[in-house]
């Protein structure tokens, strides 16, 4: 297997130091809603892992949350909040999204403001080593006491000093110093240091929180590009001078940026889509697929265009993995070994997302020709599935066909059946979530009968909005789902339109 080291500007081949794969990657600092950046990170990150582990892999992943920070701490003054409460609050957002995009958890999650005093013995140690020294209540880095300042970003001493437009602070010995401790101003949180009140910078956090979670080496840290210079500049120096071992990470991994027409998505430049906007408007699938079409190093460019074609891919897919076999799993089967094959091979070449779901739609595109000719396909059904699913974190729901089939009388009954047809239902659609889209569409049905045409109309554009359609025929409504519902979101459309459970 082999990955792209932006240490070494190269592919090199994935060698970790033990049976376990450390693996660092830079979190949120929660003062907004994410956007369309943080979701390609996360879900870059997200196939790694799952990745490594389905190659036997085991993974301890870490992943800080930066709770405390100048952002955090004017939009908290802006708003007459504590910082704390702000950075909760968008800390549990950010968690919505990451579980709304089928993103698995990190095993750890440490947080700035519980990790102070790691953060401080790690500064201190700098301190006595001469590699960083207090001024004022404040602690710095001293740039020029190391050697290889520079070398993830490959620039020179004077690119970088021009790049990071450094306001020269009265206390600083050197223009490049870096703050690792910053002294209290007011209207500020602050913790008690050897150095006077005060809090962390943001680049000795992730030193202390890696070294305390993972030790002195990872295997592979991760993060945005634009993170390289400074960030991670930083944190190499700050943990290299701390514990004397060389390299702090073995493998640097970095993600493209998402643009919006010429600009980087961020929120600095105010060109963003939030995920939750575009979950409104695509599926989690379609979101991931998006992602994935491009190799995670490219640039991602986001247009409607793109989101719908993703939404097409997924649901070539989808179709292929409902497909009913009609052939009840006998005779001749259809042999998915090679693609398994090759899916392999192309995430083993630096994670190739783009060919590997290339070879998804060949076995898609198998699997519909083997269902014309009366082959069995059922096998290549599941690993379709289980690559798409185990891999790329893909829910891919297979498509439910459902009859409801409505008795209009006095009392209102509903009678579901299974239509066997080309389309299976899906084990995965939950109870919960079919009762109440069945109530919804009882309601329709009540509608339709009490010539209150406006009212059922809208049942069926608000399911339609969650992904699920409803279709006439002259004797029952149909019901297809694009997308799974949660159930939150039909008890409020109930609630909205006041039908009871
Ligand atoms: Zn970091």
């Amino acid at each position: 297997m082999k990955v792209y080291n932006t240490l070494s500007g190269q592919k090199e081949e994935f060698l970790p130091q033990g049976d376990e794969v450390k693996m660092y990657v830079c979190g949120v600092t929660p003062y907004a809603d994410c956007h369309l950046g943080h979701a390609m990170s996360y879900i870059v990150f997200d196939v790694i892992t799952r990745y490594l582990r389905f190659r036997g892999y085991k993974v301890k992943y870490v992943q800080n949350i930066t709770d405390i920070d100048d952002k955090i701490i004017d939009r908290a003054n802006k708003l007459g909040i504590p910082a704390s409460e702000l950075a909760g609050k968008f800390t549990d957002s950010y968690f919505d999204d990451m579980d709304a995009l089928n993103i698995g958890r990190a095993d750890i999650y440490p947080r700035a403001t519980e990790e102070i005093p790691k953060i401080i013995e790690v500064i201190q140690g700098l301190i006595d080593k001469g590699y960083a020294y207090p001024a004022q209540g404040s602690v710095y880095f001293r740039v020029n006491s190391v050697s290889d300042y520079g070398k993830l970003s490959h620039r020179s001493l004077e690119s970088m000093m021009s790049a990071c437009s450094v306001e020269m602070g009265r206390e600083k010995e050197d223009p490049m110093d870096f703050a690792l401790w910053k002294a209290v101003k007011p209207g500020e949180p602050s913790w008690a240091s050897p150095w006077g009140n005060g809090r962390p910078g943001w680049h000795i956090e992730c030193s202390a929180m890696s070294l305390k979670y993972l030790g002195n080496t990872l295997d592979i840290h991760g993060g945005g590009q634009d993170l390289i210079f400074p960030h991670h500049e930083n944190e190499i120096v700050q943990s290299e001078s701390f514990t004397g071992a060389k390299p702090f990470a073995k493998y640097w991994l970095h993600n493209g940026l998402v643009q919006l027409g010429e600009d980087k998505m961020s929120k600095s430049t105010g060109k963003l889509i939030t995920i939750k906007e575009a979950l409104e408007k695509y599926s989690p699938d379609a979101i991931r697929f998006f992602v994935l079409s491009s190799h995670y190093r490219s640039p991602l460019t986001y247009s409607e265009e793109a989101l719908k074609a993703a939404e097409g891919g997924v649901e070539r897919l989808q179709l292929s993995v409902s497909r009913y076999d009609p052939s009840g799993g006998g005779g001749q089967a259809l042999n998915a070994e090679s693609y398994e094959e090759r899916f392999k091979k192309a995430m083993n070449d630096d994670f190739n997302t783009p060919q590997a779901l290339g070879v998804l739609f060949d076995l898609a595109r198998k699997i519909n020709e083997a269902g014309d000719a009366g082959i069995n396909y059922s096998n290549a059904q599941n690993t379709l599935l289980s690559l798409s699913r185990k891999v790329l974190g893909l829910k891919l729901p297979r498509r439910i066909h459902v009859e409801v089939s409505v008795k209009i009388g006095v009392k209102t009954t509903v009678d579901v059946t299974v239509i066997p047809g080309k389309l299976i239902p899906d084990k995965l659609i939950p109870d919960n979530i079919k009762s109440r889209v069945i109530r919804l569409a009882e309601e329709r049905v009540n509608c339709r009968e009490a010539k209150n045409w406006q009212r059922a109309d809208e049942i069926r554009s608000k399911l339609a909005e969650l992904g699920v359609t409803l279709e006439d025929t002259k004797t029952r409504t149909d019901v297809t789902y694009k997308r799974v519902p949660s159930e939150e979101s039909l008890e409020n459309l109930m609630k909205e339109l006041r039908i009871d459970s």
